[in-house]
């Protein structure tokens, strides 16, 4: 897509969504922009009008990142988009009705070389929506959908495909993505859908996205959170650095859980070292732990590390102490160490 590439060895991509109407230009470049500083690579805009695709076109011009036009139950939509200049087009075949009107969006996606998503999602399979249908009847169903659909796309000599196939629930996400996997040698796309508000979201998106990550499925990713996208993209990034599949240009920041050990305000601590971290630009590691009993030997993978003492602290660099400080000189004392680092 554009300059990237999916699939295979190629690293995991992260994507989101806009959150605002792509007519309205400017805050839709703002968000972009946002959303490719924090770390996203692929952005996804919703075209449901053709003042939208119209808007998706302008928008195009004044954006590096490639782009993914979003696309339910229109053919003209999709044709708009991809004459429009979008990397991407995300199409659920199961609300277009027409076969002809699908071939069209195929052929004219063959000749502008723009990739297809093809999104599978269980809300749009009728058979699914009655409440008593089995967990194992669930995954098969959307499997023959899926089935039914990229059979359609490859009769037409169509292989620039990206499978994906969400649900809210995490278990089914990951049964199907599995069962995709076993499959297809596709690109597959990986996230739960409405998965809830940031805080409630990223435990189940984690466990459904990760669990899926360390069998080596998934290729690009998308943690839906209700608000600002900018979140989802921090969640992504850390689903990603937990597993060793993200390496970040800002400082990673730990904070011991605190305990009765603890002689300094560690809470307090770690807020000011957040502070001047994120004006760092390095990829390093700093720790802020409560007490010298456990402190030092936990964080001694660390770049950094403070551990607190009464009313002073001890810094260590890679697990060796190197500085005492009193607690109103901490942070200056290690400041100085981080530009060193
Ligand atoms: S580092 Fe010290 S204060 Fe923090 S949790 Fe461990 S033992 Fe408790």
């Amino acid at each position: 897509m554009g300059d990237i590439k999916i699939g295979s060895s190629q690293p995991i991509v992260i994507q989101s969504m806009t959150k605002v109407a792509t007519t309205d230009i400017e805050r839709c470049v703002n968000q972009i922009k946002a959303l490719a500083k924090a770390g996203a690579r692929l952005v996804r805009l919703a075209v449901p009008r053709r003042a939208d695709t119209a808007a998706f076109a302008k928008i195009v011009q004044r954006v590096k990142i490639p782009l993914i036009a979003d696309v339910h139950f229109s053919v003209e939509r999709a044709l708009e988009a991809i004459e429009a200049g979008a990397a991407k087009i995300r199409l659920n075949p199961g609300n277009i009705k027409s076969r002809d009107g699908i071939n069209r969006i195929i052929d004219s996606a063959k000749m502008h070389k723009t990739a297809i998503r093809i999104g599978v999602n269980e809300a749009s399979i009728r058979d699914l929506r009655k409440a008593d249908v089995k967990e194992t009847k669930r995954a098969a169903l959307i499997l023959t959908e899926m089935k039914k659909y990229v059979r359609l796309f490859e009769k037409r000599g169509f292989e620039q495909l990206v499978l994906s196939a969400k649900s809210r629930d995490c278990l089914r996400t990951i049964e199907i993505n599995r069962r995709i996997a076993e499959d297809y040698d596709y690109p597959i796309h990986i996230g739960l859908t409405h998965s809830g508000l940031p805080q409630d979201s990223q435990i189940p998106s984690a466990i459904a996205i990760g669990t899926l990550l360390t069998k080596g499925i998934g290729d690009t990713i998308r943690v839906s959170a209700a608000g600002d996208p900018v979140k989802e993209v921090e969640i992504a990034k850390k689903i990603l650095s937990s597993l060793g599949l993200y390496k970040d240009s800002k400082p990673e920041l730990i904070v011991c859980p605190t305990c009765g050990r603890a002689e300094i305000d560690v809470i307090k601590l770690a807020g000011k070292v957040k502070k001047i971290a994120s004006r760092f630009n390095k990829p390093v590691r700093i720790a802020v732990m409560g007490c010298i009993v456990n402190g030092p030997g936990e964080a001694a993978d660390a770049d950094l590390a403070v551990c607190g003492g009464k009313e002073k602290g001890y810094i260590y660099r890679h697990g060796r102490k190197i500085a005492t400080a009193s607690e109103s000189d901490l942070i200056a004392v290690l400041e100085k160490e981080l530009h060193k680092l």
